[in-house]
């Protein structure tokens, strides 16, 4: 079944849905063709609330989101809320925004595994009662100790003979909160021996006297991930539940939970979206998680900038989470698209950042208006253009796009060009302006540099120029003008900042060993801020988020929190030159 000619159920309508095929799709094809879930494709994304998103979970939530639309399924957004000393409000927040920012929309209510801690708590009694499970009293230095290493098996902990009884009655009074944190835990009764150390006898659940944020002080004790991810996940009648490859070596663990609980009381206590016979326990695949160079993307690290005032908040645009991409001007469409060309395979890999790059820029080029603005402010004069005239010249705001309309700009005697667009002594096919030679202004005359102005420090202030009233938009016959450069009119200019934004890592791999610590590797020219650059006059209402080429100087957003009508802040998102497409064809 493709069912994509019913949207309803599915995770989005605003989110294009991928076409490419991978090993995930031919499974849920399989499964489907073969009835195992009766047709039901059920996806989750399993956020824990620590943290902002990154554009590595974006990767899974197109993957999430995306199989349930592709296959009319539906997909959860579950926040993975065990771990309470490190989660918060302002995350789950954050989360939701983001999820929502990228153009997907979660199946009916927010889920929380925190929901489930009563459920969660009935199935540890449950492992008791049936032997599986034990309440342990070593200490979490000879818990460590007794667990053995990857090459030698571990021992058995002296309290995994105790009585169901003793079990009970110990468990119920953690929950009752009468043992300080770390006194006891609680642990499954799996195989000291295994060579796979996730099934040496894993606790379940710790004691740990801290509020949550959804539950408040209701629990002195809270589960651990891999005992609450697979029981939420039946409880939600997932069918695929789809994570990174980290977790391959606790599925095992995720398997053996599900299968020594009673499949019946599993799907009484769910969501219970099938009979009980129809009820099919979920299945756990992974696939390799998204690595880009000059970059890091762990959560942790991520926050450490953060907290340590390497980078100014989560959503500094220098940062590769969800929301510092958006405020660098990166569209949700860019990033589906991205995540869509990357792929879902089993083999780890690292993605070149220019590829992301790419796929801002090819949205970019056919979707921002183009516009001038000068970052390094020269000044010209046309001494040949009178003082008090002003023509208004019609410039396409696209180049292919002509839906997009037509700007106005002033044209006056008094001009900005960039500096850089002037040599005093150019090299040689130099095709800007240089004394004596001359240029055409976009849209608008040639003109020809007759006298440079400096101060006395010998810093060039002002070109007297002079412009060719013939060549509005023409070269008269027999004139080659080589070179044009952007411009803006000097009394109707805006004043506006410009964040230019370099990579904030200067190695590939900023995780290297041999690095050390990767703040080693922070590039100390990731933001260069320009605050006297001068915007063509169109640009006053440019709202928050509007993305702009600027003419031979690359892609600009207008920042969403700190640009103002009085002050336009523009970020940089990225330059004109494309590597990749390059390397890549
Ligand atoms: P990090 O490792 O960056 O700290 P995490 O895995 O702890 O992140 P979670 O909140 O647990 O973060 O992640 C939610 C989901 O996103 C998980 O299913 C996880 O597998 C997936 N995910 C996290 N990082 C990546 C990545 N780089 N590529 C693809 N999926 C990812
Ligand atoms: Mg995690």
């Amino acid at each position: 079944m493709n069912a994509s000619d019913n949207a309803e159920n599915a995770g989005s309508a605003s989110a294009a849905a991928p076409v490419t095929s991978h090993f995930i799709r031919h499974i849920i094809e399989q499964d489907l063709q073969s009835g195992k879930h009766a047709g039901r494709v059920q996806t989750r994304f399993p956020p824990e609330p620590n943290g902002f998103l990154h554009i590595g979970h974006a990767k899974s939530i197109c993957l999430n989101f995306g199989t349930a639309q592709n296959y009319n399924g539906r997909c959860n957004l579950r926040f993975d809320d065990t771990n309470p000393e490190k989660e918060s409000q302002e995350f789950i927040d954050s989360i939701k925004a983001d999820i929502q920012w990228l153009g997907f929309t979660w199946s009916g209510d927010i889920r929380y595994a925190s929901s489930y801690f009563d459920a969660l708590y009935e199935f540890a009694l449950q492992l008791i009662r049936a032997g599986k499970a034990y309440v342990c009293s070593l200490t979490p230095e000879q818990a460590r100790e007794y667990r053995g290493t990857l090459t030698a098996p571990g021992r058995e902990s002296p309290f995994r003979s105790r009585s169901v009884e003793e079990n009970l009655d110990l468990f119920t009074r953690m929950r009752a909160g009468e043992f300080p944190d770390g006194a006891h835990s609680l642990r499954a009764k799996i195989d000291m021996a295994s060579p796979n150390i996730n099934m040496r006898d894993p606790v379940i659940y710790r004691i740990r006297h801290v509020e949550h944020h959804q539950t408040g002080s209701r629990w002195p004790i809270y589960p651990m991930y891999d005992y609450a991810h697979c029981i939420s996940d039946a409880i939600e009648c997932i069918t695929h539940s789809l994570c990174t490859l980290e977790f391959e070596d606790h599925r095992p663990l995720y398997d053996w939970i599900l299968q020594t609980l009673d499949k019946a009381s599993l799907h009484a206590a769910g969501d219970r979206l099938t009979t009980q016979q129809a009820f099919v326990l979920p299945r756990q695949i992974e696939f390799a998680r998204l690595n880009i160079n000059y970059t890091v993307m762990s959560k942790r690290k991520l926050k450490e900038l953060v907290t340590q005032g390497y980078v100014k908040g989560w959503d500094d645009p220098r940062m590769p989470t969800l929301s510092g991409l958006r405020r660098r001007g990166y569209t949700p469409a860019s990033i589906r698209n991205f995540c869509e060309r990357v792929g879902i395979s089993r083999s780890e890999s690292v993605v070149d950042v220019g590829m992301l790059e790419h796929c801002i820029r090819e949205d970019l080029d056919r979707n921002a208006p183009r516009a001038m603005c000068v970052l390094r402010p020269l000044k010209v004069t046309l001494s040949n253009y009178p003082e008090q005239k002003s023509e208004t010249l019609q410039l396409p705001c696209h180049p292919k796009e002509t839906a997009m309309g037509m700007r106005e700009l002033p044209f006056e005697r008094e001009l900005y060009i960039d500096a850089s667009d002037f040599e005093e002594v150019p090299p040689p096919q130099y095709k800007r302006l240089s004394p004596g030679a001359e240029v055409r202004l976009r849209g608008a005359y040639v003109i020809r540099c007759d006298e440079v102005r400096k101060d006395i420090s010998g810093q060039v202030v002002e070109l007297i120029c002079s412009y060719d009233e013939a060549t509005l938009g023409v070269n008269p016959q027999g004139r080659k003008v080589a070179g044009v450069i952007h411009w803006v009119p000097a009394r109707h200019a805006l004043d506006v900042e410009v964040r230019i934004y370099d990579r904030l890592f200067n190695k590939e791999n900023p995780d290297e060993k041999s690095i050390g610590d990767y703040k080693q590797c922070l590039n100390p020219d990731s933001l260069q801020i320009l605050s006297s650059c001068k915007a063509e006059p169109s640009l006053r209402s440019a709202m928050p988020e509007a993305s702009f080429q600027f003419e031979r100087e690359g892609y600009f957003c207008v920042d969403r929190h700190e640009s103002s009508p009085e002050r336009l802040v523009f970020n940089r998102t990225v330059t004109l030159r494309d590597s990749w497409a390059k390397i890549s064809s």
